[in-house]
């Protein structure tokens, strides 16, 4: 067991020293995107759970250019300590949302810097147009390029209520063709939406073990102030997780996943000042050691539970 240093998971912080020796910080960047969810082409009120400022809700200033961004990110975090390796990371809503030739000039802009190690790119898996997969597999040539895809849930009930806007086939189409590319795929998952099971949420981290991606993040599900989904939790229609049960889930879900995958997010990080439940997750760092400690009373590692199935095919 304990292959990932101290965490008794896969942790973004250990492959990033491991990949590339030191410490890597992010630098969150805003391209001026908007999404296909929200500006009408798909949707206009998003999907269910997101606040008004997308899912970045703390993205740069989009009015500066890329290396500015860049720069006023780095100027502030290497106040405290010395840095100098970074991740470039376009979170603000549907960083592919936009014409290729702009595409290419900020994300160029961005893996060009000298202390830019490589960029993440968050985005919906039906704004990847062979043209932007060509684009990601050309800077992929000159730097590590990730991309984040929204899945949530692979369940297709569940993804109406939320309002994904897409199925599980366009999912599964977009992983295939960043993989043939050589891209890394992370996959973002939200445990707790309403009327999934333990077994649902369970079901999800099984097919994902199936496809070939390299990272997941397992966000607690966050009701935020302005949202539908906030209006539903306020009707009564769920409930959301107490830390106890979410922490034996999250336990549950690590012990299923294949161990290569890379925990890049265990908790949320959502805006506490719209947060309106579960309160308790805004105290992240006490939740961890919680989690940390836990696992480790109960000898228990990512990956425990998980059983190469005999006709295993990684899509
Ligand atoms: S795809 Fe992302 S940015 Fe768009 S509505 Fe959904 S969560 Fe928000």
């Amino acid at each position: 067991m304990r292959k990932w240093g101290e965490k008794p998971y896969h942790s973004l912080d250990y492959m990033l020293r491991e990949r590339f020796g030191e410490k890597v910080y992010k630098v969150t960047l805003n391209g001026g995107m908007s999404c296909p969810n929200r500006d009408g082409k798909i949707g206009t009120r998003g999907c269910i759970f997101c606040s008004a400022g997308g899912s970045g809700d703390f993205a740069a200033d989009a009015a500066l250019s890329i290396t500015d961004q860049i720069e006023g990110q780095i100027a502030i975090l290497s106040q405290k300590r010395p840095i100098h390796k970074y991740i470039a990371y376009f979170q603000a809503y549907t960083n592919t949302y936009a014409p290729v030739e702009y595409l290419e000039k900020i994300f160029t802009e961005a893996i060009t810097h000298p202390k830019v190690v490589a960029l993440s790119i968050g985005t919906r898996p039906d704004c990847l147009s062979p043209e932007i997969v060509e684009l990601l597999s050309r800077l992929n040539r000159q730097k590590p390029v990730w991309v984040e895809l929204g899945l949530q849930t692979i369940h297709e009930t569940t993804a109406q209520y939320i309002r994904r806007g897409y199925p599980l086939s366009v999912f599964n189409d977009a992983v295939q063709r960043l993989r043939k590319e050589g891209i890394e795929v992370i996959v973002h998952t939200i445990l707790g939406l309403p009327r999934e099971s333990n077994e649902d949420i369970l079901a999800t981290m099984e097919y994902l073990n199936q496809m070939d991606i390299q990272g997941i993040k397992l966000q607690l599900l966050h009701v935020l102030r302005g949202t539908d989904l906030a209006a539903d939790y306020e009707e009564g229609m769920f409930q959301t997780y107490e830390r106890d049960e979410y922490l034996s889930l999250l336990i549950e879900c690590l012990e299923h996943l294949r161990p290569d995958i890379v925990i890049h997010r265990i908790t949320g990080d959502g805006p506490k000042d719209l947060l309106i439940a579960p309160l308790w997750a805004s105290r992240k760092r006490e939740v961890l050691n919680l989690l940390h400690h836990r696992m480790k009373e109960q000898q228990s590692f990512q990956g425990r539970l998980y059983k190469t199935a005999p006709d295993s095919n990684k899509q």
